[in-house]
């Protein structure tokens, strides 16, 4: 372990630190911290800084409202830089949420990652790795700093500026990051006008999605301070392109790839093919998880490189998993249904308990589809077992609702909120009279 409580200590009165962030993530994937001044470090330090975990939504029954924040010492990090703030400088601690009696709390997602992570042992794996691709738009803020609907810029795939006048901003939130220790190792323009991607390298499960977490507070205050709003909402606009969040997924044995098998045609191991066979079985099932939006069906549609069946490919992007080229160490598998306003602890659980499901009953995945699924026939599609992914955010959670080997993997206290707070969501959506069904229908019928 880098840090120990002392040299934290040492670490926050030599670089003035005044306030310190314990950060954790609820159900719904939101952010939530409670700041501390800098003298009751020494005590959120001992695990023992209790909060009232009643006002998070879908947390905690009212019986058990009292959670203790539990600081995991290696996401100590200093997030302002020494001139921004006079009053000295904001660190953040990423906590796990314990019960009164000190076990974890079933609600919390970062521990019940942890809980799946633990089957790996029985496996023989050691670690399970993740790299992330987050796209998201920046639009323009009007003249109160209210984010306006127009977009940012008019750039488009790998433009460079002038076209993508965002260049800088984009610059600006990588630069933060490699301060705050992500290692970058791509950003670039997406395709939609105002569309970025920012890649980082692969890391543990846990780190990966403490990364994406702050990840997103980086890009969102970087924005703001340039007068910009970023958004993860996966589709944000109608008719372009909708914001993903690629997950790219490998176990390894020690130092070793577990999906490399350089004997194999296609340089895949066994446990490869049955990891994509378990991703294709329990699709349907997680869907709702990796998709939790109302507006995440509006980006699984046909056309702009998102996912709609559930089938594999090694060079297409339009199915649901694909293999990318490299091999050795970063053999990998890509699941590309996944968009940003997922909870990364989340995805992760369902993703790993589907994969692992694979292995453990030797789940074939069947043959990788070659052409492009989009201009295949429903016939053509239907003959070669190729299945939609849930069209609607309903049609996901009655999935998700039927399929133990994902409830289990989410545990019932976070699967029954989170079936509860989604299902009045779309419910909330599907009364509503839209734009669309006015212009449709009000004249004709
Ligand atoms: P794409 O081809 O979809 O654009 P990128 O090259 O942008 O993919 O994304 C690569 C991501 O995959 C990076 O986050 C990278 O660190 C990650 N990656 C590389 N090797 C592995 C691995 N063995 N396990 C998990 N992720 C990996
Ligand atoms: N924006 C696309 C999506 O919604 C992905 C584009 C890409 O392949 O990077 O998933
Ligand atoms: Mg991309
Ligand atoms: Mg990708």
């Amino acid at each position: 372990q880098k840090w120990t409580k002392e040299t934290i200590l040492e670490d926050a009165a030599e670089k003035n630190v005044s306030y310190i962030r314990l950060m954790f993530t609820d159900i719904l994937g939101i952010i939530k911290n409670v700041e501390i001044p800098v003298a009751q470090l020494g005590k959120a330090l001992n695990n023992d800084m209790a909060f009232d975990g009643s006002s998070i939504e879908g947390f905690v029954r009212i019986e058990e409202s009292d959670m203790y924040l539990v600081p995991d010492l290696d996401t100590w990090l200093i997030m302002t830089k020494h001139d921004e703030d006079p009053d000295g400088r904001v660190a953040r601690l990423i906590c796990d949420v314990e019960t009164p009696d000190r076990q974890p709390f079933a609600g919390d997602p970062r521990s019940n990652l942890k809980r799946i992570l633990a089957k790996l042992a029985d496996y023989g794996f050691t670690t399970f790795n993740l790299g992330p691709e987050p796209e998201f738009y920046l639009f323009k803020r009007d003249d109160q700093g209210r984010p306006s609907k127009e977009l940012g810029d008019h750039g488009g795939y790998f433009d460079l500026a002038p076209m993508d006048i965002q260049e800088n901003v984009r610059r600006e939130m990588v630069i933060e990051l490699e301060d705050m220790g992500f290692y970058i190792e791509a950003s670039h323009h997406e395709v939609g006008p105002g569309q970025h991607e920012i890649d980082w390298k692969y890391a543990d499960a846990i780190s990966a999605c403490d990364f994406i977490q702050t990840f997103k507070l980086v890009v969102k205050s970087v924005a703001k301070r340039n007068n910009l709003y970023a958004t993860f909402m996966p589709k944000p606009v109608y008719g372009i392109a909708g914001s993903g969040m690629h997950f790219n997924l490998s176990l390894f044995k020690g130092k070793e790839n577990v999906f490399f098998d350089p004997e194999d045609d296609r340089q895949l191991s066994k446990e490869a093919y049955y990891f994509i066979g378990g991703l294709l079985k329990y699709a349907s099932a997680y869907t709702a998880v990796c998709n939790p939006l109302v507006n995440s069906y509006k980006r699984l549609v046909d056309g702009f490189e998102a996912p709609v069946y559930i089938a594999w490919s090694e060079k297409n992007r339009s199915p649901l998993v694909r293999i990318p080229v490299a091999r050795g160490l970063s053999t990998r598998v890509e699941v590309r249904s996944i968009d940003p306003s997922a909870n990364p602890y989340l995805a992760l659980s369902v993703l790993l308990a589907a994969g692992l499901k694979g292995i453990e009953e030797k789940i074939e995945p069947g043959e990788p589809i070659m052409r492009n699924i989009y201009s295949m026939s429903r016939q053509e599609r239907f003959e070669q077992g190729i299945f939609d992914l849930p069209r609607t955010l309903g049609e996901a959670l009655d999935n998700l609702s039927q399929e133990p080997v994902i409830l289990e993997a989410l545990g019932s206290h976070i699967s029954e909120n989170f079936i509860d707070e989604k299902s009045l969501e779309f419910d909330s959506y599907n009364k509503q009279v839209t734009q669309w069904e006015l212009e449709k229908y009000f004249n004709i019928y």
